[in-house]
């Protein structure tokens, strides 16, 4: 196409249909190049006929030069809708995934609404995760966790246009989180190094993607960490890799955790893994051999 030509929001979208890209992506892109809300694809049929005026042209062309080098459509945009929120995103964290929406639902089945649970996010990026909770569950306290300064702001950044008054903490896992919590939730970097699957994702920070050998050296860390951090009865909930459910899984076990269990993404893959940590004490009797168990088995 011309570089100078103002074409019409349809022919545009043609365009990028035939360089290969995904309608969605190139319906939000446009969107965005209109200067209309992200989520208003109404519009576009309603105006497929439209002239675009040369900012508009010259916006789209340049989104769809970054999408076709494989940039995110939330960095070009800055904008990426998670769970009922508009989040700014950029290319200081990781672009958050609508699979990720799955740990949201399942963490909110075990938040009460109405009492000051104690939640805690591990590699919070964008601040998704703990923005999404403390949105949908206002009596919660909200810790927000991550090691990098430059993630943090933008989680920060977000908390405070949102009005949600979580926490935000720099910290390397809960190195430098004090206190205990009903809830720890974490998405945290679980792509092997020298995974293929990172040739797809070279705009986003390597650190947010990769944990070791097997992708699983952060998950180990977390936890080894949170039953000393955990109140009794509390539940530590995990994104993982496509093929780590049954790893994560016996780490939690061997942790101490029960009920472990995992939960499906929308692909049908198992993607998040979790455990209680009993409410339990072990007594042992003075011959040891008929240790007696009490428990009290309330979910967060
Ligand atoms: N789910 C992402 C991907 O594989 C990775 C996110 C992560 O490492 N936490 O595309």
């Amino acid at each position: 196409m011309d570089p100078h030509a103002r074409n019409s929001v349809a022919e545009c979208l043609r365009q990028a249909h035939a360089l290969g890209l995904a309608r969605v992506d190139a319906q939000i892109l446009m969107l965005h190049a209109m200067s209309r809300p992200l989520h208003d694809r109404a519009w576009l049929l309603a105006h497929d006929t439209d002239l675009m005026i040369t900012a508009q042209q010259h916006s789209w062309d340049q989104a769809l030069q970054r999408r076709l080098q494989g940039e995110p459509v939330a960095y070009i945009t800055g904008r990426k809708e998670f769970f009922g929120l508009t989040l700014n995103v950029d290319a200081r964290v990781l672009d958050p995934r609508p699979d990720t929406e799955i740990l949201v639902e399942w963490a909110l089945e075990l938040l009460p609404s109405g009492q000051p649970s104690r939640v805690l996010d591990l590699g919070t990026g964008s601040g998704a995760v703990a923005l999404a909770l403390q949105h949908q569950r206002p009596a919660a306290q909200v810790t927000a966790v991550d090691a990098s300064a430059d993630a943090l702001a933008v989680a920060s950044a977000n908390a405070q246009r949102l009005n949600l008054p979580v926490q935000c903490v720099l910290s390397h896992w809960m190195d430098a989180v004090p206190g205990q919590f009903e809830l720890i939730v974490s998405n945290p970097p679980y792509v092997a190094e020298g995974d293929p699957h990172l040739a797809d994702l070279t705009h986003e920070p390597l650190q947010a993607l990769t944990s070791g050998a097997d992708g699983l050296d952060d998950i180990r860390q977390i936890i080894a960490q949170a039953p000393s951090r955990l109140a009794p009865g509390g539940w530590v909930l995990l994104e993982h890799g496509w093929d780590q459910a049954a790893p994560v899984q016996a780490l939690l076990r061997e942790a101490g955790f029960v009920q472990v269990q995992s939960r499906r993404d929308l692909g049908d893959i198992e993607r998040c893994t979790g455990g209680m940590l009993p409410a339990c004490r072990v007594h042992e009797t003075l011959t040891g051999s008929n240790p007696s168990i009490q428990c009290m088995h309330d979910p967060v």
